[in-house]
């Protein structure tokens, strides 16, 4: 099978450094497999995204010397794929419309004697299913795919390149998840799902905060009857208090008129050091990056 990468950006706001650690990563990784890589606007979650943010991600990958193969593509033209997926599911009876608010769902939390985590997941105490009378009334606000129950709960072990084996009981840790929002949107568990397989991604290469959705997007391929790429989720950049470098925290948008420096910070975090110290061109540099990361990522697994 030919390898397919992807670099799936939300447009809430320009590159910062630890997005570039993810893009780095992901070009790396398909060059060094000879493979394809696209480039994916992540524009579903229209509240957050900010206007021209797309266009500059776009910018700031041209001027890094990241070219993807093939033209950018945005999730908001892909609402009929999205709603396809939506009716499959639910025509087998694997997704269902939820009415309840968030302060129904903690409320409904807090009489099972189960606390809604301060952070993390809301765990959906299954209100709305089916088997339990469905909307009894309500208007749909969300719908929602159903995680297994108690006693048969889906627990997906994978393997991610870098983090080794993992698991996750997705049905009591995660539950019944939100396919399309109560506000509109589109969720991004879906979304990427479908895109993921409509472009016959094989390799997703990502940040590690994504690495806990994996097993919820692993549950859906499976229901989907979609292949499950292999993962890879790379290191996390954190500002002076350790947390993770992000849009929301500030994170000072990624200086690309010095990108062969940009690059020598994110393959630094990629633990590739600096690849090529007297490189002068972003493509001679890339060029021995592409080389280290082959050294360390592809030797062992051939
Ligand atoms: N759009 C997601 C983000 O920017 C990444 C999606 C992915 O790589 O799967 O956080």
């Amino acid at each position: 099978m030919s390898y397919v990468g992807r670099f799936a950006p939300s447009p809430t706001g320009p590159l910062h450094a630890g997005s570039l650690v993810a893009a780095l990563a992901s070009w790396l990784d398909a060059r060094a497999h000879r493979g394809r890589w696209l480039v994916r606007l992540e524009d579903t979650d229209t509240p957050r995204c900010v206007p021209g943010a797309d266009r500059e991600i776009l910018r700031q990958l041209d001027a890094l010397g990241l070219a993807a193969d093939a033209p950018p593509t945005w999730q908001s033209n892909r609402g009929d794929a999205y709603a396809a997926a939506l009716q499959r599911l639910v025509d087998a009876g694997l997704a269902y419309p939820c009415g309840c608010s968030r302060r129904e769902i903690d409320d409904a939390l807090a009489a099972a004697g189960r606390k809604p985590p301060r952070h993390g997941e809301r765990v959906y105490p299954g209100t709305c299913r089916p088997e339990r009378g469905g909307l009894k009334g309500k208007p749909a606000r969300a719908w929602r795919v159903i995680v297994g129950r108690d006693d048969a709960p889906v627990v997906i072990r994978w393997h991610d390149r870098r983090l080794g084996e993992q698991a996750q009981d997705v049905t009591h840790e995660v539950g019944d998840f939100v396919l399309k929002r109560a506000d509109g949107p589109w969720a991004y568990q879906l979304a990427v799902v479908v895109d993921d397989a409509a472009q016959g991604i094989t390799d997703v290469v990502r940040g590690e905060d994504l690495a806990d959705n994996t097993p919820r997007q692993i549950h859906l391929q499976r229901l989907l009857g979609l292949p499950t790429p292999r993962y890879l989720h790379t290191p996390l950049v954190r500002d002076a208090h350790g947390d993770k470098l992000s849009k929301q925290t500030g994170a000072p948008p990624l200086d690309v008129t010095q990108p062969l420096a940009a690059l020598r910070a994110a393959s630094g975090v990629l633990g590739l050091g600096d690849p090529a110290p007297s490189a002068t061109t972003v493509a001679d540099w890339l060029a021995a990056a592409v080389a280290a990361w082959t050294e360390r990522w592809l030797r062992a697994a051939v």
